[in-house]
């Protein structure tokens, strides 16, 4: 596993000489014309382990530099992976966009700031979604916890395993037949100790960040399934979820599935 940083800062000649002298390959962001600021804005890729990580790191001090980290695992880290974190790219919104907590879920026992609590009792409603059997799973913005899947990926993968899964509508709420969501049965509790918190003032759940790298370890034995939660909630804001995770069985069919859509974060501990 590698942590990527993209960076972004502010600079004047001297810095920006500095960081070309440590052979980071820079892009300037192109400037508003007519400014005469004597600094300009610029962009960055690095590693973590790059030899020259640490002094770029003291060079930007006190510059206040945005930072976007990310981790890339090797193919093997992801094959061999005991259990991974199932994601996919977010498409898309839940509709009806200003309605559809309460279209979707049970909202009685909701907390109004984080808003764990909610229980599903009808299907998501999806635009109609595109390119399904080449991407084959996908994710929508602001339900980080749940994942979408073709009926073929489903046929394929999911359901020879055992997974459960729900039916998708469309806008009008009538049930689709190409894309279902999958569904946990299980939990598991994972080892959270070194992860930051993020807890809800308004309700007091404990809740973690999920940054760059791998998700926690099982704590205990395994579930005896192919997919399970995290009994440990994650997100920050309003966003609160609980990651899907899926056996190393699933992880291979999938990526031997050839869909893009899937990507995979591997649990700490083999
Ligand atoms: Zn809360």
């Amino acid at each position: 596993m590698k942590i990527s940083h993209r960076i972004g800062v502010d600079v004047d000649k001297a810095l920006g000489q500095a960081l070309e002298d440590l052979n980071i390959s820079i892009t300037a962001v192109p400037e508003i014309s007519g400014t005469t600021s004597t600094t300009r804005m610029i962009v960055f890729d690095i590693y973590e382990d790059d030899p020259s990580w640490d002094a770029v790191q003291q060079l930007l001090q006190g510059h206040e530099p945005s930072d976007v980290a990310d981790a890339e695992f090797t193919s093997s880290e992801v094959r061999e992976a005991s259990w991974c974190g199932l994601f996919g790219p977010q498409l898309g919104y839940p509709q009806p966009i200003d309605t559809f907590q309460t279209t979707t879920y049970d909202v009685s026992q909701r907390c109004a700031s984080c808003r764990a609590g909610v229980v599903q009792t009808a299907p998501f409603r999806l635009k109609k979604p595109t390119r399904w059997e080449r991407r084959g799973l996908m994710q929508l913005h602001w339900v980080p916890g749940e994942v979408f899947v073709s009926r073929g990926l489903w046929s394929a993968v999911f359901e020879p395993a055992g997974v459960s899964h729900r039916p998708v509508a469309n806008r009008k709420g009538n049930v689709v037949d190409d894309v279902v969501q999958l569904v946990a049965e299980e939990e598991a509790d994972v080892v959270v100790d070194e992860f930051e918190r993020s807890d809800c003032g308004a309700c007091g759940r404990s809740r973690y960040v999920q940054g760059p790298g791998y998700l926690p370890a099982i704590d205990g034995a395994a579930p005896q399934c192919s997919l399970f939660r995290t009994r440990q909630l994650f997100g920050s804001g309003w966003e609160t979820y609980q990651p899907l995770v899926v056996s190393r069985a699933i992880v291979n069919a999938l990526l031997d599935s050839g869909r893009t859509g899937p990507a995979f974060v591997p649990l700490a501990g083999g």
